[in-house]
């Protein structure tokens, strides 16, 4: 039970690597609030992963980010986790981008991942302890072809988990980024049987990635045997970037 104790909050855990995140901290002890847009579908989730609740939240509206993470602290009398994890992802080429699609990815991405770590160093400060752990990925670090945006808003988490590293190191708070490769999930749902056997084909350990081993890898870096580790992005991805 190495997070025994500790207060959590996972946005974006009605599914996919947030639930799998969620279920994985409870496990360790953690008592884990998680969110989704829809609140029956949150409780539902929350009842599923066996964590303490399941509240509505829309990770773009960066005031009632700060309202919800303000009052989870408040009620639990602290924050030590917390997991940006919600997220988007819609392909485009480039001559195909919408205005419509630039700004929901961003909003979504980049300024709900931003809205998410400010609200939460502003809650673990005054404790001077705090991990934090955004979801980047493997085509923000390399790019891909049909997923500009994507990639480009992806790039820009793992320059907020950089920055807010170094920002917040001396206030005790960790920041640090994972980069899945190919998941399965509702995400990569749309990938033809092609697309995916030519992922595995390009993957030294020869298949998808699950949500438990992205969910493993962040209850590590939130747990003290993380202590010493911020500001990086880990790939969670089999070796397919290799
Ligand atoms: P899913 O589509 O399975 O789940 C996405 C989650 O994000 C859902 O819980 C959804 O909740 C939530 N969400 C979406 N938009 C918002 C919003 N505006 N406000 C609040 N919550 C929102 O995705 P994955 O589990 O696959 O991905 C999770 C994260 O990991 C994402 O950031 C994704 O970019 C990243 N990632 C995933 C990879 C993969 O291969 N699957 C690879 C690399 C990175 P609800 O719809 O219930 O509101």
């Amino acid at each position: 039970m190495m997070l025994e104790g500790r207060i959590a909050l996972v946005t974006g855990g009605t599914r996919g690597i947030g639930l799998a995140t969620a279920r994985a901290l409870a496990e360790a002890g953690a008592t884990v609030v998680l969110t989704g847009r829809d609140e029956a579908k949150a409780k539902e989730a929350a009842a599923a992963a066996g964590a303490a609740s399941g509240l509505a939240l829309d990770v773009t509206d960066a005031k009632a980010v700060s309202t919800l993470v303000r009052g989870v602290a408040k009620e639990h009398g602290k924050l030590d986790i917390v997991v940006a994890n919600a997220g988007i992802m819609e392909d485009a080429l480039l001559g195909m981008i919408r205005e419509e699609l630039v700004d929901t990815t961003l909003s979504t991405n980049v300024a709900g991942t931003l809205h998410t770590v400010q609200a939460a160093a502003r809650a673990m400060m005054r404790k001077k302890t705090g991990a934090i752990v955004v979801l980047a990925s493997i085509v923000g670090e390399h790019g891909s072809a049909g997923q500009t945006v994507y990639a480009a808003s992806k790039a820009a988490v793992a320059n907020i988990a950089r920055s807010a590293a170094k920002e917040l190191g001396r206030s005790g708070i960790r920041v640090n980024a994972v980069a899945p490769g190919v998941i399965d999930t509702d995400l990569t749902s749309g990938l033809t049987e092609e697309a995916k056997a030519e992922n595995i084909g390009k993957t030294p350990l020869g298949r998808l990635g699950t949500p438990e081993d992205v969910a493993n890898a962040i209850r590590f870096l939130v747990s003290d045997d993380a202590s010493f580790i911020t500001g990086q992005v880990l790939g969670i991805d089999g070796g397919l970037v290799l």
